[in-house]
């Protein structure tokens, strides 16, 4: 019998059809941490329909915890040899390890546990740098390759046709024709967990964060290939050139959602790549763009996994810049409206409490921004994104916000930090024409706060950064400064005020 976790609900976890199958609703999991709402809504929904495919072939055990759960399996099941593939966090880990369950290698991802080993056994000392190894990713696969093994289209890279502006226009559909995004419908099992959540909130004294709405994600998985064909035939196109652009009234853009059902283990990240490069191929969508989904679904996605069992479970406590802020509420909270002026911080916020979802951007260049700017605790902020986020997974989150956000490794993981000003921001998005700030004013009543922050972060850190030959022109820039002093002093004032 197969053990299946609820983010390995797809058909490769099992090694033949007709396996039977133990599934698992933990409670305890929602006691102990107060996770978006929606996030909750998805987990239990795809549990429920993946039971509810499986039929009699599944049991589908709701209990407090996993021990609990397994305690209590009726008698004719309880001597059934048991099997699960190794779970995606340190601790679910621990757990099989203790219990009398045969651990398999993972799934799900393009390459093995092993595989990654080995290749940074190869590189000897060199830094595991993600584009190395998503361009062995590709040959391994031999995905978007010519006959010859050269990278379709010339480039293993086209990330340089991937960073325009936003268009000129409230939405993408407005500038670019771009359809709606495939969104799932709802169903009985739907309406099921929506009363249950009501419950566990009246009666077990669970609490969510954000606010409950209509289903946006896929959780089983013909729905995730019904979103994937969608997305590939219409949306994939557009995806490319604005993959990193904001626009304060279009949060979804021409991205896939698909992060929730791959993360969910409905979708594997391989079969979208290819499934990717067919609509490149069909010409439904060009290379730039199809370069730029397979690189995150094939490279970034399994880099930061690799990555996470890489470094150990120690890294997430790196805290190489010290930083001892704690969240302050209207952040942890999700809840900006009347206290965030920042306009480019309150959309986003907002669009984690409304949908716990904002894209790769909103995450890393204005939540991560301005956590890394304001010292903000890597711990708390690690658990915040894995909270409040609907695709937010410890593996997801450990190395993308120690590493990649909050630079909290010391540079394991990156070059340089991910901090930027106000400039950055109103470049790629269209949020600082509306804003009570001016993106270019470092000092004064309407000095954007990230782009003083962003030079009190460099002053502060001075030491740790000064000799990084990627932070020379920063560091140039800032020695031109005629104000730095007064910016300075400024942001000891605004400390961690709501900006
Ligand atoms: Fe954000 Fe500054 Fe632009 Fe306002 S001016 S939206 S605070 S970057």
């Amino acid at each position: 019998m197969r053990w299946l976790f609820a983010d390995q609900l797809g058909p490769h976890f099992l090694d033949a059809d007709d396996q039977p199958v133990l599934l698992i609703e933990s409670l305890e999991v929602f006691r102990r941490r107060r996770f978006h709402r929606r996030k909750a809504h998805l987990v239990l929904s795809a549990l429920r329909h993946r039971a509810a495919e499986l039929g009699g072939q599944a049991v589908l055990r709701r209990a407090g915890t996993y021990t609990e759960a397994l305690d209590g399996l009726p008698q004719r099941l309880r001597h059934r040899p048991l099997s699960v593939c190794a779970p995606t966090t340190y601790a679910a880990r621990r757990l099989v390890e203790r219990l009398p369950v045969e651990v398999l290698p993972s799934r799900g991802y393009a390459i093995s546990e092993e595989q990654f080993a080995g290749w940074a056994r190869r590189r000897g000392g060199r830094k595991l740098l993600m584009e190395d190894f998503y361009r062995d990713v590709r040959r391994h696969h031999r995905l978007l390759l010519e006959g010859d093994g050269e990278p379709v289209g010339g480039r293993w890279n086209h990330d340089h046709d991937n960073r325009e502006p936003p268009p000129k226009a409230a939405t993408l559909a407005r500038a670019t024709g771009l359809p709606d995004p495939w969104w799932p419908a709802e169903d009985e099992i739907d309406e099921q967990v929506r009363a249950d959540l009501d419950r566990w909130e009246r009666e077990e004294g669970v609490t969510f964060l954000g606010e409950d709405g209509p289903r946006r994600f896929a959780v089983t998985r013909d729905e995730a290939l019904r979103a994937l064909e969608s997305f590939v035939t219409t949306r994939l196109d557009d995806f490319g050139p604005y993959e990193d652009a904001i626009l304060a009234q279009d949060r979804w853009m021409a991205h896939s959602l698909l992060s929730v059902p791959l993360n969910l283990g409905l979708l594997h990240p391989v079969e979208v790549a290819r499934r990717a490069e067919r609509a490149y191929r069909d010409g439904d969508a060009g290379p730039a763009s199809t370069e730029g989904f397979v690189r995150q679904v094939t490279g970034w996605r399994d880099y930061v996994w690799h990555v996470y069992w890489h470094f150990g479970d120690d890294y997430r406590r790196r805290n190489h810049l010290a930083a001892r802020r704690k969240l302050p509420r209207w952040f942890a909270e999700l809840d900006p409206d009347g206290e965030v002026e920042a306009r480019c911080l309150s959309n986003a916020l907002t669009s984690v409490r409304e949908d716990g979802w904002a894209h790769h951007i909103p995450r890393l260049m204005v939540l991560g921004n301005w956590a890394l700017q304001r010292g903000y605790d890597p711990v708390a902020v690690t658990d915040w994104f894995h909270r409040a986020f609907v695709d937010g997974y410890d593996w997801v989150m450990v190395p993308n916000v120690v590493g990649m956000a909050l630079h909290a490794d010391g540079g394991s993981m990156m070059t340089k930090p991910y901090a930027a000003g106000g400039a950055y921001i109103n470049r790629m998005s269209d949020h600082c024409g509306g804003c009570r700030y001016d993106p270019k004013k470092r000092v004064g009543e309407d000095a954007c706060p990230f782009t003083a922050g962003y030079w009190a972060f460099l002053e502060r850190h001075r030491e740790q950064f000064a000799g990084n030959h990627r932070m020379s022109r920063a560091y140039a820039g800032m020695g031109r400064l005629k104000d730095l002093e007064e910016v300075l002093e400024q942001e000891r004032l605004r400390g961690a005020g709501a900006p």
